[in-house]
């Protein structure tokens, strides 16, 4: 579960729900035959990840999920060009 902001660089503590902002991401179960499954056990289940920004990063950045990468915390752009 959340303990801090996502972001790296901030260590505001998770406290409350309805500040900063909640991301979910589902983990899908993968191709888990590597490891020694028994069919009967092996639900189909995700994973469910949270990710918390704080009140002054939810303004600043967003949390995405990249194919490959994972989870990462990017700067919101908004308002300024692409370079
Ligand atoms: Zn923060």
């Amino acid at each position: 579960m959340v303990s801090k902001c996502a972001n790296p660089g901030c260590s505001t503590p998770f406290l409350y729900l309805h500040e900063g902002k909640l991301f979910r991401f589902e983990k899908g179960a993968g191709n888990g035959s590597a490891f020694g499954t028994d069919p009967n056990l092996r639900q189909p289940m995700r994973r469910i990840e949270f990710f918390w920004l704080c009140d002054r990063c939810a303004g600043r950045m967003t949390v995405v999920f990249e194919e490959g990468v994972g989870v990462t915390v990017l700067p919101l752009t908004r308002g300024r060009p692409a370079a």
